[in-house]
């Protein structure tokens, strides 16, 4: 019986996992004005934060720009840019070979943005789409980043 149950809450999990990909599918990769993007503006803006969205002028056009503060927010999507370790981050097996040149390539870009980045002086901030839907730590992260 338990593992019966285990089974089904997997198929329930894979279920979840597979609409919110399909939804994804439809996005851009470095789509703007996402959910996790807008929850973390509003954190951001409610802090009081001014900042200037997806600058032109620095590499990888980063989401959230802090000018006077040297820093730098950047939202990723948990799949599209491989979240280590997180469920959400699953390659579904039955096109790897579509994904997998698709998603190391995003990893590469982020890395390379990110260093030249630094290599400019910001100091560059990665918030996670799955750490987005906690409000009370996603908060707390970011004053401590922002604040500091
Ligand atoms: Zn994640």
């Amino acid at each position: 019986v338990r593992r019966k149950d285990s089974l089904r809450k997997n198929a329930r999990m894979v279920d979840r996992i597979s609409s919110r990909r399909r939804s994804e599918n439809m996005r851009r990769i470095k789509s703007k004005g996402t959910k996790p993007e807008l929850v973390v503006r509003k954190i951001v803006h409610r802090m009081g934060y001014r900042y200037r969205l997806h600058s032109p002028y620095l590499p990888g056009k980063p989401d959230l720009v802090f000018r006077g503060r040297g820093k730098i927010v950047e939202v990723r999507g948990c799949f599209w840019h491989q979240h280590r370790g997180c469920p959400e981050s699953h390659i579904p097996r039955s096109r790897t070979r579509y994904w997998l040149p698709k998603l190391a390539r995003n990893g590469e870009r982020d890395k390379k943005n990110f260093r030249l980045l630094r290599a400019l002086g910001w100091r560059v901030l990665v918030v996670w789409e799955c750490e987005t839907g906690n409000d009370g730590s996603l908060s707390r992260k970011l004053e401590k980043f922002l604040g500091s």
